[in-house]
């Protein structure tokens, strides 16, 4: 499968919003609106994970060159993973949700 596949849109498994594909060529890989992401890599955007839990958003981490990025932690195995805050796209990660990680 071709990266540009992979980058399609996909109903939320937590909130059951319609979720579009980034719009500014980024890899969407957590909801915009609950900011929910699902156990699906290994090393991030291998895919290679089989877990599949829901992944909760636990804090916010500031990167100095990556910028803000969300901690996620996975509901049923218990990993984190840090991702990049989406912006800048259709549908950014909506601000109060990301505001009330702090
Ligand atoms: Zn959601
Ligand atoms: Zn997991």
């Amino acid at each position: 499968m071709s990266r540009k596949d992979e980058n399609k849109g996909f109903i939320c498994e937590h909130c059951g919003h319609k979720v579009l594909p980034m719009t500014n060529g980024g890899y969407r890989n957590h909801c915009p609106f609950c900011l929910y992401s699902k156990h699906v890599d290994g090393a991030p955007g291998d895919r290679r994970c089989l877990c599949n839990g829901l992944m909760e958003p636990v804090g916010l981490n500031y990167h100095s060159q990556k910028g803000f990025q969300i901690i996620h932690e996975c509901l049923r195995c218990g990993q984190r993973n840090v991702n990049k805050v989406a912006e800048r796209t259709v549908q950014p990660d909506e601000i109060d949700e990301l505001l009330r990680l702090f």
